[in-house]
């Protein structure tokens, strides 16, 4: 494919979160032994308690029950740092892989053959540092000297850096055992994530690298930043959610200082409402480019105070609202792009003096579903030339419904001041995993549109 090609000529920047998915195949044994080591009738009793986040052991076995016996796919966080030994010593994980948005597209970016990927997070412990893929185009930021040094990952870790370990466990439908006297048959197939929340964990740049942060501007022709949803509103040692935003925010201005690169921002999904709205105020007017899915729309323009457009589009998920919340947030905002990934299509929204021409535009949402729908059906991409299995995954059924009520919508609203493009994604209907599906597409998405923007010199 041509534009992957151009695309892999850029370098990029990434940052702030990756963390390590520690994955176990859950059978009913070791949900007996864990029952039989605490008690089942503690167990019983701290499931009705039903404890938000994970202390100590019994929590996280009563959570874990519950989910199972239900069947539903939940996330706990767990808050206890001293838990890593008790979970290691009682569960051999039968996979181990890159976590985090910014660990994930690093690894992606490398994997294409990017000239070069630049990848930052604040803690590199080993184990972290191994979850990186081994390419020569793949570099960690390390200051020695009071000189700016560019390492692979796995040359750069620290040892006594924290590890942010998420534990997901895996569970079958069917999967039996025995609480007390009741026998639980699990419902559905899902999983049950243990989320590592600590303290120790924060995204920032450390002090002796930020002053670097316009040389590795300059390296890059963009930049690729996600993790906001880590920070925390308050931290024991008295920092809060203010302090960290305004680090973002000069980190944000720093890499800029020099160059013009464009910076993309992913958002993901924030619970609170405060911070969310922080984020979004404090950032996106700082940053060219953001991309987020079709769930976080709605709770952005609620943020902004648009709960009835919101509420439309959490109720309906019709094409039009979202297009409208689009272009509200384009244009509050102030950004160039927008981009906007659900299961059934993904959109961009731009305002109409974009370089870009809505071809091109369609062309570079093209470039993102098939990475993604190769991603799906590999499970990982580990070439450029893996792009040529998305290519045989047909768009979805929905497809051209949406192209329709698309056309419809855009009769309706008033789209003369933007460009706003829209594909059906390209589907895999039985997907060998779905992490990163969302980041690959906002990392293809973004990258392809600079490659373009780049070859009309606007870059
Ligand atoms: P996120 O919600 O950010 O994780 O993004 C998930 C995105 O990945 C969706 O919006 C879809 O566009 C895409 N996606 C999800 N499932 C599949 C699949 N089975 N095959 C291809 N793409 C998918």
């Amino acid at each position: 494919m041509e534009l992957l090609d151009d695309t892999r000529r850029l370098a990029v920047y990434t940052a702030y979160n990756t963390n390590v998915d520690a994955i176990v195949y859950l059978q009913g044994e070791t949900v007996q032994r864990l029952i039989d080591e605490l008690g089942a009738e503690n167990v019983r009793r701290r499931m009705e308690e039903y404890p938000r986040q994970i202390e100590e052991p019994i929590d996280f076995v009563a959570r874990l029950v519950h989910a199972l016996k239900t069947g539903k796919p939940m996330a706990v966080p767990l808050v206890n740092e001293e838990l890593h030994s008790w979970f290691d010593s009682r569960f051999d994980y039968d996979l181990e892989r890159m976590g985090g948005q910014a660990g994930i597209i690093a690894n992606l970016l490398a994997n294409l053959d990017f000239s070069r990927v630049i990848v930052y997070t604040p803690h590199l412990a080993k184990k972290q540092a191994e979850m990186f893929v081994k390419k020569p185009n793949l570099f960690y930021p390390v200051v020695e000297g009071d000189k700016l040094t560019l390492k692979h990952p796995w040359e750069a870790y620290r040892e006594e850096d924290p590890i942010k370990v998420n534990r997901i466990f895996e569970f079958r439908a069917g999967t039996t055992f025995k609480l007390g006297n009741e026998t639980i048959t699990v419902p559905f197939s899902g999983r049950f994530i243990v989320s590592a929340r600590f303290e120790s964990i924060r995204i920032y740049t450390e002090e002796g690298l930020k002053k670097f942060l316009p040389v590795i501007g300059e390296k890059v022709d963009g930049a690729i930043l996600s993790g906001y949803q880590g920070i925390k509103l308050r931290y024991s040692d008295g920092k809060d959610a203010n302090y960290y935003l305004k680090q973002a925010k000069e980190d944000i201005m720093l890499l800029k200082r020099h160059d013009n690169l464009k910076i993309h921002l992913e958002f993901a999904s924030i619970q609170n409402r405060e911070l969310r709205k922080k984020v979004i105020y404090n950032l996106f007017p700082l940053v060219d480019s953001v991309g987020m899915d079709e769930a976080e729309i709605a709770h952005v323009l609620n943020a902004l105070g648009y709960s009835k457009l919101a509420d439309r589009i959490f109720t309906y998920n019709r094409i039009e609202d979202t297009v409208l919340g689009g272009k509200i947030l384009v244009d509050e905002m102030n950004l160039e792009v927008l981009q906007i990934h659900t299961i059934y299509y993904i959109m961009y929204i731009t305002h109409s003096d974009n370089p870009l021409t809505e071809k091109e535009l369609t062309q570079s949402l093209e470039l993102a579903t098939t990475l993604a729908a190769s991603r799906a059906s590999l499970g990982e991409i580990t070439s450029p030339e893996d792009i040529k299995v998305g290519m045989n995954v047909p768009y979805n059924e929905r497809g051209e419904y949406v192209k329709l009520r698309f056309e419809e919508a855009k009769r309706k609203l008033r789209t003369r001041e933007y460009k706003v493009v829209i594909i059906p994604t390209r589907l895999v209907k039985n997907p060998v995993s779905t992490v990163g599906l969302g980041d690959t597409i906002s990392a293809g998405a973004f990258t392809s549109y600079l490659a373009m923007l780049r070859k009309k010199g606007e870059l």
